[in-house]
């Protein structure tokens, strides 16, 4: 028993209509398609505020520099750690180091989304060393980053054709990795925030809309779920790995 997430960079959810693999996901999983990200929404402020489930007026990230926390809140990933469980995590963003503290994850691979090697190879290449992985085991959560609709989206526009099909390829990346998690994992699929024209980082509903997918043994297969936060992510999956959530976390777990 152990978790996977995968957060897809800037996917909208109203990108997903008429990609297979998605609404075989749907299917299978309790979803919502209308759940709310954390203002500014932008990557590294909504990627600290998913895994320590506080707004970043909280955590105190409120661009893509990271920021020492002032009044530190703990976050998943030392969460796990300090409860004896292993966590992995697998991104082309080099700025995401510092969404857990040093010495809380058991393996980090990166691959560089921005080094000359275009997003979507290195996609590929998380994506490859990551299913490699799932399918040898030595966690109980894997954090899977999948980076290029973002940089479709800022490069051509959000919903453009070569975003659109940024976001087919991810879901092809997705399916890879849905065929390597064992059959009694729980698997999230997310984005950290949306966008719209060639931008994001607003209040607009366009960048502040996110899709939540929760596929496992608690979740109902096909069941719509309301009120759903980034904030609620890291509550849920302390839930399914069975340890206590910190005071401090503002999210609730949906299990
Ligand atoms: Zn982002």
């Amino acid at each position: 028993m152990g978790v996977l997430l995968i957060l897809v960079d800037g996917m909208r959810p109203d990108a997903l209509p008429g990609i297979p693999a998605a609404e075989r996901l749907m299917a299978e999983s309790s979803y919502a398609l209308d759940a709310g990200t954390v203002f500014p929404s932008v990557t590294l402020p909504c990627h600290m505020s998913l895994f320590h489930s506080v707004d970043p007026s909280r955590h105190g990230t409120t661009t893509n520099v990271y920021a020492p926390q002032v009044r530190p809140v703990e976050g998943l990933f030392e969460v796990l750690k300090r409860n004896d469980l292993h966590s992995a995590m697998f991104y082309s963003w080099e700025e995401l180091r510092d969404v857990s503290r040093p010495g809380s994850l058991s393996l980090s691979r990166f691959f560089n989304g921005h080094a000359g090697v275009p997003f979507e190879t290195a996609d590929r290449q998380t994506t490859d060393d990551a299913v490699r992985f799932l399918r040898t085991g030595g966690a109980d959560f894997v954090f899977t980053y999948l980076g290029w609709p973002d940089e479709a989206g800022h490069a051509s526009g959000w919903m453009s054709e070569e975003y659109l099909r940024s976001v087919r390829v991810s879901w092809e990346e997705i399916e890879a990795l849905l065929g390597a998690v064992p059959a009694d994992w729980t698997v999230i699929v997310t984005a950290d925030h949306g966008g719209h024209d060639r931008i994001h980082g607003t209040t607009l509903p366009e960048d502040m809309t996110i899709p939540v997918f929760l596929r496992g043994p608690d979740f109902a297969p096909g069941r719509a779920l309301r009120d759903v936060s980034i904030l609620d992510l890291a509550p849920t999956i302390a839930a399914l790995l069975g340890v206590r959530a910190p005071r401090e976390w503002e999210g609730k777990s949906l299990l």
